[in-house]
């Protein structure tokens, strides 16, 4: 088993349940790292309503089978069952009461009891195949008769992503689809920085869309770009020159609600008539793009519109995302049309794995990412245990 994340630490105590030697093989200092800064540090280890819909794939379907496999519930009964509390905190999320280390503790000891053998400081380095599979590491060679790839993407270097994983398909011909940061804050252009770079810090619900898909949830405007759940949602379907679009309404009718206010008469400035629903500080930069410091009963429509406008449809150009240093997650990678999405097998190269994030299947923001990497792990671990370990004289490892 190749990176002690969440994916690599599922299928090597799975696989050791289901009678195979595994051996995992991490290069950081301990397993799980992205398990412990997760969720705010609570860990969303899982979503009450994971399905295929949340994920994003050149194939949509292919999660499909191990998703139905293996379900939220499974794991939130493997929760249970060693008395880590947890609650939902919205639209299905799971997360600890306490802290993540809860999960990666859970991981480890059942992965322990199981048998695995965790190799921790031992770098990866390169993967031969001649009969059996030969990993290179920087603690000494190892050999296996199956091998499953869970190194992760690109994202946060600093977490010990270095795309190990990637270099493994190339080796072997296993197919490749670009990749590029998701859930990840965009950047603005120079022009918007300027507009909008006082606004930092400032939070409010809103609709964001790119590409088709729309997200209702908060927007964070940052002193570099916008962030926040809606904006970490829609920055997975990103790519390069787009533009996003925001209402910052989010769904309201803002022409009906000001054009109704100045028909009461309202003596109110058009920021203060937009603050009823927008922090102060946004209602004021707004109100400035579409009308003049009069009052509100002495605005034109043409003003009241242009003000609404510039609210529910906030079109903005980014510069780009702030790359693999603030991604959660990286889209993209080992192609689901080189693999089994029964086994997670590369079909080409029996006996060779991937699972987890280095598959090209992303999920949203929510605890789908957890929920594919226990799913992924989990049929992967379920074939290669009903296979029988072929013992070698030196008795290596049956997964690696
Ligand atoms: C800040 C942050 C918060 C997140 N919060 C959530 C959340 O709350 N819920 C959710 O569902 N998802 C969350 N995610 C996403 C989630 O962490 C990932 O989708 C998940 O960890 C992927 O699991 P994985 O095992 O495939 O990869 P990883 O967890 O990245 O594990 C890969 C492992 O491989 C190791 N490795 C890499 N190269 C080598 C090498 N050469 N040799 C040996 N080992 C190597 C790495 O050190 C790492 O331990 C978050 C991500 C981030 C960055």
């Amino acid at each position: 088993m190749l990176g002690g994340g969440a994916a690599g630490l599922f299928c090597a105590m799975e696989a050791a349940k289901h009678g195979r030697r595994t051996l995992l093989v991490e290069h950081g200092p301990e397993v799980g790292r992205k398990i412990l800064i997760s969720g705010g540090g609570r860990c969303n280890f899982t979503n009450l309503d994971a399905g295929p819909q949340h994920f994003l794939s050149e194939n949509p379907h292919f999660c499909r089978s191990a998703l139905a496999r293996y379900r939220p519930a499974d794991f939130i009964a493997l929760v249970e069952a060693h008395g880590i509390a947890y609650h939902e905190k919205t639209l299905g999320q799971l997360f600890c009461d306490g802290p993540a280390r809860q999960i990666v503790q859970m991981l480890v000891t059942d992965a322990a009891a199981a048998g695995v053998r965790i190799e921790v400081g031992c770098a990866v380095e390169s993967v031969e195949h001649a009969g059996r599979f030969r990993v290179r590491t920087s603690r000494g060679d190892f050999e296996s008769t199956a091998l499953v790839v869970a190194t992760g993407g690109l994202s946060i270097p600093k977490m010990g992503a270095t795309g190990v994983g990637y270099r493994i398909a190339e080796r072997f011909a296993v197919p490749l689809v670009p990749t590029r940061p998701g859930l990840v804050p965009l950047l603005y252009g120079a022009a918007d920085r300027a507009r909008f770079a006082e606004l930092s810090g400032v939070s409010t619900p809103a609709i964001v869309s790119c590409r088709g898909a729309r997200f209702s949830e908060s927007v964070l405007l940052t002193h570099v770009g916008v962030s926040g759940p809606a904006v970490l949602q829609a920055s997975s379907y990103y790519q390069p020159g787009d533009a996003i679009d925001i209402d910052l309404g989010a769904g309201r009718d803002v022409y009906a609600d000001l054009k109704e206010r100045r028909q009461a008469g309202s003596k109110a400035l058009v920021a203060s008539a937009l603050a009823a629903f927008l922090p102060r500080r946004l209602a004021q930069v707004f109100a400035d793009l579409g009308a003049d410091s009069r009052p509100l009963a002495e605005q034109p429509d043409s003003a009241l519109r242009a003000v609404a406008d510039a609210v529910t449809r906030w079109r903005l150009t980014p510069e780009g995302t702030a790359g693999y240093d603030k991604a959660e997650v990286t889209c993209g990678g080992v192609a689901t049309a080189a693999l089994s999405s029964k086994t997670m097998e590369a079909t080409a190269v029996p006996g060779l794995y991937f699972i987890g994030e280095v598959v090209d299947v992303t999920g949203w923001l929510g605890g789908y990412n957890f929920q594919w990497a226990w799913a992924s792990a989990f049929a992967c671990a379920e074939a290669i245990g009903d296979r029988p370990a072929r013992a070698g004289p030196a008795r290596p490892p049956a997964v690696c």
